[in-house]
């Protein structure tokens, strides 16, 4: 089998780039969400303003969103308090068994739900153990813990060939687009 079944359906730069149109158009009721570096800097362990404001978002519209961490250090329980959302620790992902809760928790089928995060091998494989909708995004921060550092060169593997999708404010071709790499190909 090619490892290529581990893609998610969408790659993006920043969940900020979920949008209500599109979870509508998927029938997405619920997120299930992950919180180091995809919610919350590995390196100052908090979520930013600019994450608050999307969450806020997102209940205004209707979503409903549970966090899903693998994570049981204190700081996970006070990004859940920031946020103001229900929260499953030391999830053991890519096991099943935490997201399954959390969707029992909010009420939702597994085809009302997309889960989010930051890793091929956890959050996107456990995606595709439950047959569910899946997003990438790009980690926070280049802070890993050494086991994910491991799972990052397989997540290499999977995602050759395949770029984030950018803001739609970031143009690539503009002159003060601030990558050293240049734009994506
Ligand atoms: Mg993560």
């Amino acid at each position: 089998m090619s490892i290529g079944f581990l893609l998610p359906d969408r790659y993006l730069t920043s969940v900020l780039q979920i949008k209500a149109d599109w979870l509508r158009a998927k029938n997405v009721k619920a997120m299930l969400l992950d919180i180091d570096n995809t919610l919350a800097s590995r390196v100052t362990l908090a979520a930013g303003a600019e994450i608050l404001d999307w969450v806020n978002e997102m209940k205004s519209e209707g979503f409903l969103m549970h966090l899903v961490t693998n994570n049981w250090h204190h700081a996970v329980f006070e990004t859940a308090a920031h946020l103001d959302l229900p929260i499953v620790y030391k999830s053991m992902k890519p096991l099943p068994f935490n997201f399954v809760r959390a969707m029992k928790r909010l009420g939702v089928s597994r085809r009302e739900a997309l889960i989010v995060g930051d890793q091929v091998m956890t959050d996107i494989l456990g995606a595709k153990i439950l047959k569910m909708q899946s997003v990438l995004v790009l980690p926070l921060t280049d802070s890993d813990r050494t086991h994910t550092k491991l799972l990052r060169n397989v997540e290499k593997i999977v995602l050759s060939g395949h770029q984030a999708e950018l803001p739609d404010h970031i143009d690539p071709f503009h002159p003060d687009y601030p990558s050293s790499d240049g734009p994506p190909t």
